[in-house]
């Protein structure tokens, strides 16, 4: 047995070429610290160097170039700040020009006329010419191509250049970092056995390939190995979670459906269930009867009736004597479930609540007695429910909905509240893609609720430029004269919010003026809770015609008789956003239109993203689209699940189907060796422990 070095705790300022400012810098720039970061800080690109060009060959576009040449003459061009040195190099086949805006001094003597050099960077056109600044030169006679092969970069950032520490300096570290490794060898991370059947290059080669690739093929499989750990590790501390979760938690029965389930079915039901909701509803019945635990994502589409799941099967909670909980994202949201739900259950014996933060002094206690004593049967509810003083007496079931902020370690403060853990489910409307699911869900049951409810038209999605408002306006009027309504939506972020919120009140002005006819609401994040509801209310008794909005109303606000969404400065809204905020029309039997409006100069990613939305109203297309062009740093609503964006190596977008291979291999091993006593597992379970410790996200839901 190898000893065992603990890289983590070793600071990097002993090493050679660090030092204590260096260390300062590279921690406060980059957050390394110790050795093991060093090492896990993994170039973010290679350039193959082992390859020559011609000067003729060349054009303005390509990334890098390496040319064997000498230098002509040396020039100085232009004066003041402008002026700059000029090298005229040439390899016979063509001259270009090597330039430097500082050094004119040292250069020439540094790099004497005459001489064969490698000159190695990237060109650009100036003029006719090719130009490289600042280009990396070593004598011909002192440089191997064949030992240089593909060449590292590492991200620096512009302090750190100052400090010289560019992307060579740190390849010059990390190499005095492996000098010291011959002494300190790397433990492998996985048992040997397991290396060998799954064909993955042993952990010191791997990380020595990474910094040092020889050639393409051993940083392949360098990158292999490791993202294959990695991914690995994020399965087996899931999976390992839940089956722990398991055992801890007993489910609770429900035995029977009950009379209330029953009663509503036949006398309530306004409409007859999709097959996809009856499906849904069955696999529910079916976990809460299990004796396990439930925990259950439902997606659907917008529009596809989650809503009466989540009440259908909040009945047979109550009905089998417990409460239910329905959590919602915003109060709006909060107060419309409320409603909709108290009109659905109206005659039957189920008391409905609703708890927000603006419910409160004697209404609060109130909600809270009755939620103590069971009086209430059923809460509709923000946030404000997981805070300490809400108790229940005997809390049997929540749903969570489109909350894919709603990870594992909040879900988990939702029963810990409980003597018992109640079954859970988290119903989103924004589907995730399969391999984020995983990942993020991993530990969750997936229901689809993949139809939407009989005669709905598809929603018709324009794009349209900013400069053709009269025809955008002739529209609306067209939509309103029929007794339609329409959404008309702007961007707000925090970054910009006060141009935003001007942005908005000005659109609410053009509004007013051009439909001097119609009511006009606005509403916006900015607007007290009651105020917002107000408007909201109005829009929804079609008092108004028009809602002037943010995108408070993103998310499961529901108005059957609006048909038309404009959504103003489309081109800044993500992919995700979009789709919830097109699901706010189409939820009646008309046709219904979403207009995006955008400035004319766009992005190629703003083009993509709405040509994607103009071409399909599916939500799985979209999520994965969103992805693919994103990468899932930036997918809406996941930023606080961490584990995703720890991966150093993996990317969730394009690994997918690495994941999934891990992911089963995981499974195998969890069943096979469920309490991890076997031996030869030995180095795993201490590697997910070591891992569990040191990383933020891992420990949160474990
Ligand atoms: P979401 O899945 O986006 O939360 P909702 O639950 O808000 O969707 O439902 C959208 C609309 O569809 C609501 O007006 C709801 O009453 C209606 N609806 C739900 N299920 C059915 C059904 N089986 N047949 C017809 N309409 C339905
Ligand atoms: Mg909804």
């Amino acid at each position: 047995m190898q000893p065992m070095y603990d890289l983590t705790t070793r600071d990097i300022q002993y090493l050679q070429g660090v030092g204590p400012q260096r260390a300062a810098l590279l921690a406060k720039e980059l957050g390394i610290g110790s050795m093991h970061d060093l090492l896990y800080n993994f170039p973010y690109k290679y350039v193959d160097r082992s390859r020559l060009y011609y000067i003729h060959e060349i054009d303005g576009n390509m990334p890098y170039i390496q040319l064997k040449g000498k230098i002509l003459r040396y020039e100085t061009v232009g004066t003041g700040r402008k002026m700059r040195l000029v090298a005229h190099f040439t390899d016979g086949t063509g001259v270009i020009d090597l330039v430097w805006f500082n050094g004119a001094k040292f250069i020439p003597k540094s790099y004497p006329v005459g001489v064969e050099y490698i000159v190695f960077g990237k060109p650009t056109m100036f003029g006719d010419r090719i130009n490289v600044a600042h280009p990396d030169i070593d004598k011909a006679s002192e440089l191997s191509l064949s030992s240089m092969g593909l060449q590292p970069y590492y991200n620096t950032t512009e302090r750190m250049k100052r400090s010289g520490l560019n992307s060579n300096a740190m390849q010059k570290i990390v190499g005095n970092l492996f000098a010291l490794l011959e002494r300190m060898p790397i433990a492998e991370t996985l048992p040997a056995p397991f290396v060998q059947e799954h064909h993955l290059m042993p952990l010191p080669e791997a990380l020595h390939a990474i910094h040092f690739p020889k050639e393409p093929e051993q940083l392949r499989r360098a990158q292999y190995r490791l993202k294959f750990e990695e991914l690995f590790y994020v399965q087996l501390s899931i999976l390992r979670y839940c089956k722990d979760r398991r055992r801890k938690y007993r489910g609770l029965c429900f035995t029977k459906v009950g009379e209330l389930f029953n009663e509503f079915y036949a006398k309530k039901l306004p409409f007859e269930l999709t097959g996809a909701q009856k499906r849904v509803i069955r696999e529910m019945r079916h976990d809460m009867n299990s004796g396990r635990q439930m925990n259950r994502l439902l997606q659907g589409d917008v529009g596809s009736g989650k809503t009466l799941v989540a009440l259908m099967t909040s009945l047979i909670a109550i009905g089998n004597g417990y409460q239910a909980c329905i959590m919602a994202p915003t109060e709006i949201l909060a107060e419309q479930h409320y409603a909709t739900l108290s009109s659905m259950l109206e005659g039957l014996p189920v008391r409905v609540a609703l708890l927000t933060g603006s419910v409160k002094g004697k209404r609060r206690k109130e909600v809270l007695e009755g939620l103590l004593t069971g009086d209430i049967h059923l809460l509709v509810a923000t946030h404000a429910v997981l805070e300490d003083t809400v108790q229940f007496s005997a809390l049997g079931f929540v749903v969570i909905d489109e909350q894919h902020r709603f990870g594992v370690a909040q879900r988990a403060k939702l029963w810990s509240k409980n003597a018992y853990a109640p079954h859970v489910l988290v119903m989103t409307a924004t589907p995730i893609p399969r391999t984020l699911a995983m990942t993020l869900y991993g530990d969750l049951d997936v229901s689809i609720i993949d139809e939407l409810p009989p005669g709905r038209k598809p929603i018709q999605t324009i794009h349209q430029y900013g400069n053709r408002q009269a025809q955008l306006y002739q529209f609306m009027a067209g939509q309103i004269a029929e007794g339609r309504q329409v959404y008309v939506v702007y961007p707000l972020i925090k970054e910009s919010e006060k141009i935003d919120l001007k942005n908005l009140e000005e659109g609410y002005t053009q509004v007013c003026e051009a439909f001097p006819h119609c009511q006009v609401s606005m509403v916006h994040g900015k607007m007290k809770p009651a105020e917002k509801d107000a408007e909201m209310q109005r829009f929804l008794r079609r008092e108004t015609q028009i809602m002037v909005a943010t995108t408070v109303i993103e998310v499961g606000v529901n108005v059957p008789n609006a048909s038309v969404m404009v959504i103003e400065n489309a081109e800044r809204f993500g992919l995700s956003q979009l789709h919830q905020l097109r699901g706010r029309v189409g939820r009646g039997a008309d046709q219904s239109y979403c207009i995006l409006v955008t400035s004319v100069k766009l992005s190629e990613e703003s083009k993509k993203r709405l040509e994607i939305m103009v071409r399909t109203n599916d939500g799985f297309e979209i999520a994965e689209a969103d992805l693919k062009l994103r990468g899932p740093g930036d997918l809406e609503g996941t930023q606080q699940s961490g584990i995703a964006f720890d991966l150093k190596i993996a990317n969730i977008a394009r690994d997918g189907q690495l994941l999934g291979h891990v992911r089963s291999i995981a499974e195998r091993i969890t069943d096979e060796d469920p309490d991890g006593s076997r031996p030869e597992s030995a180095v795993m379970w201490q590697q997910l422990e070591r891992l569990r410790k040191t990383n933020v996200n891992w420990s949160a839901i474990s």
